[in-house]
C-alpha cells in the first residue's frame, strides 16, 4: 500500500533518517519507536506528504487515502465545534467544491461515531470533553478521512493507562473488524506491544523491522524501555 526507496528525510540540509525502505501492506499494525528526536513524527509527516524527501521515492497505492491523527498536544483543545461537525469533517478533502455534507456522509460519521462509542456526545462541544474522548473524536474524524489506513503520531500522550489502554483496543478493533492499517508512533512500547503486529525501530535509520515476536525476542526491545522518556 505505502513503499518507500531508499527515502532520505530531514529538513533543509539537516538529514534526519536515511536509506528507509519500508513497505507497508493492507492490514498490518504497526508501530514505530525510536528515541526522541530521532525522526519518528519527520517519517510520518513525510510519507503523508507533509514533508518534502531530500531524496528516494514514496509510492502509495492508488485509491489510497490516509486518515492521520495528529500528535495530542499539538492540538487545539478549545475548538469552537460540536462532536459530530468535526468527526465530519474528516469527509471534507473528499469533497470537490461545497460545504454541504451527503446522507451518504453523515451515515458514515454516525457508524464511526458509534465505533467509537461517543455517540452521547455527538451535540457536545469538543471543548467539553476529557482528553480520552477528544481523541476518540480525532480518530473517527481521520477514519471518515480514509477506510484503508490510519497514521497516528502518539496519539494518547498525557491520559491516564486506563484510557491509553481502552484507545489501544479501539485500534485493534478498527484493525481487525474495519480492516484499517494503521501506523502508529509511540514511546510506550510496553503497552502497545500485545496488539501490534509489526514493530520499526529507527536510529538515524531503521535498526529494526520485523514481527512483534522477532521483536520481543531481541536485545532492541530492552534498549528502547531503557531509554523511554
Ligand atoms: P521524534 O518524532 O522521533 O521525536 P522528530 O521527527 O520530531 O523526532 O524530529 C527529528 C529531528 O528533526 C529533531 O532533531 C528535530 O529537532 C528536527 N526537527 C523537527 N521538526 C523540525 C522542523 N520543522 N524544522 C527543522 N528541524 C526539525
Amino acid at each position: 500500500m505505502i513503499k518507500t526507496e531508499n527515502l532520505v528525510i530531514g529538513y533543509d540540509n539537516k538529514v534526519v533518517l536515511k536509506n528507509i525502505n519500508i513497505n507497508i501492506t493492507e492490514g498490518e499494525y504497526v508501530c514505530i519507536v525510536g528515541q526522541n528526536g530521532s525522526g519518528k513524527s519527520t517519517l510520518l509527516k513525510t510519507m503523508l506528504g507533509l514533508n518534502k524527501p531530500i531524496d528516494g521515492k514514496i509510492t502509495i497505492d492508488d485509491k489510497v487515502s490516509i486518515g492521520y491523527v495528529p500528535q495530542r498536544l499539538q492540538i487545539q483543545q478549545d475548538f469552537p465545534a460540536t462532536v459530530f461537525e468535526i468527526v465530519l469533517s474528516g469527509c471534507l478533502k473528499k469533497m470537490k467544491w461545497f460545504p454541504f455534507y451527503t446522507k451518504k456522509e453523515k451515515i458514515l460519521a454516525s457508524k464511526y461515531l458509534k465505533m467509537l462509542q461517543i455517540s452521547s456526545l455527538k451535540n457536545k462541544s469538543f471543548s467539553e470533553l476529557s482528553g480520552g474522548q477528544q481523541q476518540r473524536v480525532l480518530i473517527a474524524r481521520a477514519l471518515c478521512a480514509t477506510n484503508k489506513v490510519l497514521f497516528l503520531d502518539e496519539p494518547f500522550t498525557a491520559l491516564d493507562t486506563t484510557t491509553v489502554l481502552k484507545l489501544y483496543s479501539v485500534l485493534r478493533k478498527i484493525n481487525n473488524e474495519e480492516k484499517v492499517t494503521i501506523v502508529l508512533i509511540t514511546h510506550d512500547i510496553e503497552d502497545i506491544i500485545r496488539y501490534v503486529t509489526r514493530v520499526i525501530q529507527i536510529d538515524e535509520t531503521i535498526v529494526f523491522d520485523g514481527s512483534k515476536e522477532d521483536y520481543i525476542a531481541s536485545p532492541f526491545i530492552n534498549e528502547i524501555k531503557g531509554g523511554a522518556e
